[in-house]
């Protein structure tokens, strides 16, 4: 805490010091949950501008090196002992930037648990197993569900075994209480998982993972649906694979032109590490294949035909030309 002096107003505020600024903004995040740098921008201005209205603090002032992320810092220091913390994930579809408050000891599937009854809980988990294993095979690894495919989920298929190995046990127990919910009542499960930005509903209406979601599941994602090799002669199955480039999770992005490989990128990872290379000079860096950036993880992933992944210049430019940073 500052020694009780007033608050640094035009200068980014120093990381010793925790001020009005601080516990205003950190407010913020209370009520909202998630933040994206867009929402950010202004209530920042806005908090630096009421601490010294003759001084009106332009949002344009608001970056996210120079000064969100020291606030950030400052913020997560005094949260630690509390075992929460603010971070930040860029959404892979929108590359938009989010925070969110998120707490470290607790994954969003047990905090679900305080909100939602057993037979909802129940229901989000064969959401997840229809997003990460019914369709998210080797061919199509698509990890997002149509919204009408999401509402017949409300009843559970009586056999339906899942293939994670390791929570067969666990299903079995689930399924014998489990009587299912009504559709309306999946819809509204749904609704506020989107209220929560837990899911986020594409352009192209998917249901996908918000990055607050995967923020706070990625450890529990893959302990679910990636197997470990139990012996040599066996492949373990591995659905849910970082990006070669940042090493965070993909559900949207790029994989390698060679199927066997492991090679996933976000789009925008995939373009700063291929950015100036001719077409066949773009190999992967593991299997040496040239990459056409046109196989696709997520959504996009349900629409391409996957038959022969080599070559195709014309999707590719259509997905890997963006890419902007929001620091400027
Ligand atoms: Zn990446
Ligand atoms: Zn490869």
């Amino acid at each position: 805490m500052s020694r009780g002096e007033t608050p640094l107003v035009r200068d980014v505020p120093d990381e010793e010091d925790y001020t009005y600024v601080h516990r205003v903004f950190l407010q913020s995040f209370f009520t909202h949950g998630v933040l994206t740098i867009d929402e950010i921008k202004p209530v920042l201005a806005a908090i630096m501008t009421a601490h010294n209205p003759d001084r009106p603090f332009p949002e344009g002032d608001v970056t996210q090196s120079g000064f969100i992320t020291p606030i950030i810092q400052t913020i997560n220091a005094k949260l630690e002992p509390y075992d929460f913390e603010i971070r930040h994930a860029r959404n892979q579809q929108t590359k938009e930037t989010t925070y969110a408050l998120v707490n470290k000891t607790s994954d969003s599937m047990t905090q679900l648990a305080t909100r939602f009854t057993a037979n909802e809980i129940a229901y989000i988990r064969r959401l997840l197993d229809a997003m990460f294993e019914t369709n998210n095979t080797p061919t199509r690894e698509i990890m997002a569900i149509k919204p009408m495919d999401a509402s017949q989920l409300a009843r559970p298929r009586r056999n339906r075994q899942s293939q994670a190995a390791s929570m067969v046990d666990e299903d079995v127990q689930l399924q014998a209480a489990d009587t299912g919910i009504t559709i309306g009542e999946a819809d509204a499960v749904l609704d506020a998982l989107l209220a929560d930005n837990f899911l986020q509903l594409s352009r192209s209406k998917y249901y996908s993972l918000a990055p607050r979601a995967l923020m706070e599941l990625h450890s529990y994602l893959k302990e679910t649906y990636n197997e470990t090799a139990e012996d040599e002669d066996d492949e373990p199955m591995i659905r849910i694979r970082d990006c070669e480039g940042c090493r965070e999770i993909v559900t949207f992005g790029i994989r390698c032109n060679n199927r066997e490989c492991g090679v996933r990128w976000h789009d925008r990872c995939a373009n700063q590490y291929y950015s100036g290379r001719s077409a066949e000079g773009k190999k992967c860096p593991k299997c040496r294949t040239v990459c056409g950036g046109n196989v696709y993880v997520g959504e996009r992933a349900d629409r391409v035909p996957q038959r022969n992944s080599s070559g195709g210049g014309a999707s590719r430019d259509e997905q890997m030309d963006e890419d902007e940073d929001e620091d400027e």
